[in-house]
Formats: structure tokens, sequence, C-alpha cells
């Protein structure tokens, strides 16, 4: 993604290189006056002001190949963030394979009234998605926090 602001004859160009944590470049369009100056050192301060960081370019160099990683990562966790999200929506049926409300007493395929052994495996499935969504949201949280790759919590368990 790339942004462009103009001030005047003066303007910047922010571009995006990484989102988890999001990670973009600022920089004068033609030559750097006191105008830019003035913008970057405000954007700079909103940005530490936000809890933001200011990167150098050694910085940048090391962070950028994992930018990538970072992303798929995150996408890998919004993926099972959503299948388990969609898995505590309905309840499936174990005789007809129908979904059913949550909190449905019979299913709404077959009529059938669940068994206690049906409400077991709910009561597992629901336990196990609620684990993962957890899961996720707290991995999600830590990529956007910028913590390493290496360090997060629970690699990944499909
Ligand atoms: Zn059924």
């Amino acid at each position: 993604m790339s942004l462009r602001w103009n001030r005047g004859r003066a303007a910047l160009r922010l571009q995006t290189l990484g989102w988890f944590p999001l990670l973009v470049t600022v920089g004068p369009i033609g030559k750097a006056t006191a105008v830019h100056r003035d913008a970057a050192a405000r954007l700079t301060a909103a940005v530490l002001a936000g809890r933001g960081m200011n990167f150098t370019e050694q910085q940048m160099v090391e962070y950028l190949p994992q930018a990538q990683a970072r992303w798929q990562r995150a996408l890998m966790e919004r993926r099972r963030l959503s299948t388990a999200e969609r898995l505590l929506q309905a309840r499936r049926c174990s005789y007809c394979a129908s979904w059913s409300d949550p909190s449905a007493t019979h299913c709404a395929g077959c009529r059938r009234r669940f068994t206690v052994a049906d409400d077991t495996e709910w009561d597992t499935t629901v336990s196990r998605a609620t684990a993962t969504v957890a899961e996720a949201e707290a991995i999600l949280a830590d990529l956007a926090r910028g913590v390493v790759l290496e360090r997060l919590n629970g690699a990944s368990h499909g």
C-alpha cells in the first residue's frame, strides 16, 4: 500500500512494508525541504506517542526478511480463528450430518433428540474451539505487537 500527502508543493510518500506489526517508510517526494522535515518530525512524534517505534536503516534490513513470514503466520492464525468460530456457531448431527443451533435439543435435519453422547461430543468441540480462538487471538496480538516469531507461544497446532 502506498499513500501520498501534499502540502503546497511538498509531498510525502508513505509505503507499507509489513503488517504484523505495521511497518512503513516515509520519505519526501523530490528534494527534502523544511516542510518535509517538519512533517516527518510530527509523524514520528505521533507514532512514538502511539507506542510505535522508529527503526534505523540497520534494523530495517534485519526486520524486512521476517515481514513475509509474519504475514503468512498471521493468515494461518486468521484461518484457524475463523474455522474455530464457525465450529462454535452450529452443532452437527452425528446421524444425518445436518447443522443445528448450538442450543438446540433436537436436530434441525432429522428431528432426532441429541443424546448424552452427542452432548458430550459437542462440549468437547466447544472447549477445543474456544481454546483455539483464544490461542489464535493471542498469537495475532503478539504478531501485531512485534513479538519475534520464535518467541510466540504455542507453535502451530494445525
Ligand atoms: Zn440429524
